[in-house]
């Protein structure tokens, strides 16, 4: 598959030696399997801002809200220059039309939340922010971010991994001619996925889709856009998933034997109790799919969701 998805990445995830203490965080999954589906641009705040390698460790003081990034023994505060710095790299960032980031953990400057702030006294809250994740975050609001610790959870990466590639795959309507066709062809395709991270978002998208005529082109755009990325940043639930696995067995009474929807129900009970993966009953139903020739499902992101060799749905 061509590497058409961008992504920022802290550049030590990479395994490129440029943390304070010349070494790195290097993240197998990140490169030797994320890598594959994803062109990387990576960033270093610390190193691109001026200072070399190896340097003295920073961390973050005073108030959470607004702290200072100061070095830890010399006591200098270097949050000014690395502001300027990431003031001008988030503007040229955005010509790179990246669909997500992933930032370092724990890091003063990379990190994207629980960050160690210190008061005068060197005791620490985890509330912070690292200095560019903040500036970054703030700059490209609807963009999925994460940091490479959460995601080792299947959950969490399931989640930001369908984001990114909806994201391109939303980029790719955005490309071509602005049309109110372009925008239902692509609903019709994600109304299951979207279903299955927020029903209330389904239904005001599905509203938005109806009235697609009385709006201007660049409202629709817009809006569609930030329900999108607002819809899936919700995270999907069990819950959630058996609703739309039981949504799409209603596509298929009329067809299905008595036994085959027995077969069907069983298994989406399995995976309500939590005895087999989601991959067991979106199998079964692809399965179903093929057989009954079932166009509106067969259309459906959600049962084909992104590359099988990434196992997202064997895990939750
Ligand atoms: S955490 Fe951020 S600033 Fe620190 S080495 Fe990694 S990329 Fe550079």
């Amino acid at each position: 598959m061509e590497k058409i998805i961008k992504l920022g990445i802290s550049r030590c995830l990479l395994g490129e030696n440029v943390r304070f203490d010349g070494g790195h965080k290097l993240d197998r999954f990140l490169t030797d399997t994320l890598g594959q589906y994803v062109e990387y641009v990576s960033v270093c705040p610390e190193v691109e801002c001026g200072l070399g390698v190896p340097r003295e460790s920073m961390h973050l003081e005073g108030d959470p809200d607004s702290p200072r990034l100061m070095t830890t023994r010399t006591k200098q505060d270097m949050t000014d220059r690395l502001v300027q710095w990431a003031r001008k790299r988030v503007s040229e960032l955005e010509k790179e039309d990246l669909c997500g980031f992933i930032f370092k953990s724990d890091s003063p400057s990379s990190g994207m939340e629980r960050i160690k702030v210190y008061n005068e006294r060197g005791m620490s809250v985890k509330k912070g922010v690292g200095v560019f994740a903040r500036i970054f975050m703030d700059h490209f609001p609807l963009l999925p971010v994460e940091d490479e610790g959460r995601l080792h959870d299947p959950k969490l990466r399931e989640n930001f991994i369908e984001r990114i590639f909806t994201l391109k795959r939303w980029r790719q309507v955005l490309a071509k001619k602005e049309s109110r066709g372009n925008v239902v062809d692509f609903h019709m395709r994600h109304k299951l996925l979207i279903l299955s991270h927020s029903p209330k978002h389904y239904q005001m998208m599905g509203k938005l889709v109806a009235k697609a005529k009385a709006l201007s082109l660049r409202e629709l755009y817009q809006q569609y856009q930030t329900h999108l990325m607002e819809s899936l940043g919700l995270k999907t639930t069990p819950k959630k998933n058996v609703n739309v696995l039981q949504h799409m067995v209603g596509y298929f009474r009329e067809q299905l034997s008595s036994d085959e929807e027995q077969e069907l129900l069983e298994v989406i009970d399995h995976y309500r109790g939590g005895y087999v993966p989601l991959i067991v009953p979106v199998t079964l139903i692809n399965h179903y799919v093929r057989k009954y020739d079932q166009l509106y499902l067969k259309e459906q992101i959600y049962l084909n969701p992104q590359p099988l060799e990434l196992q997202l749905r064997n895990h939750v």
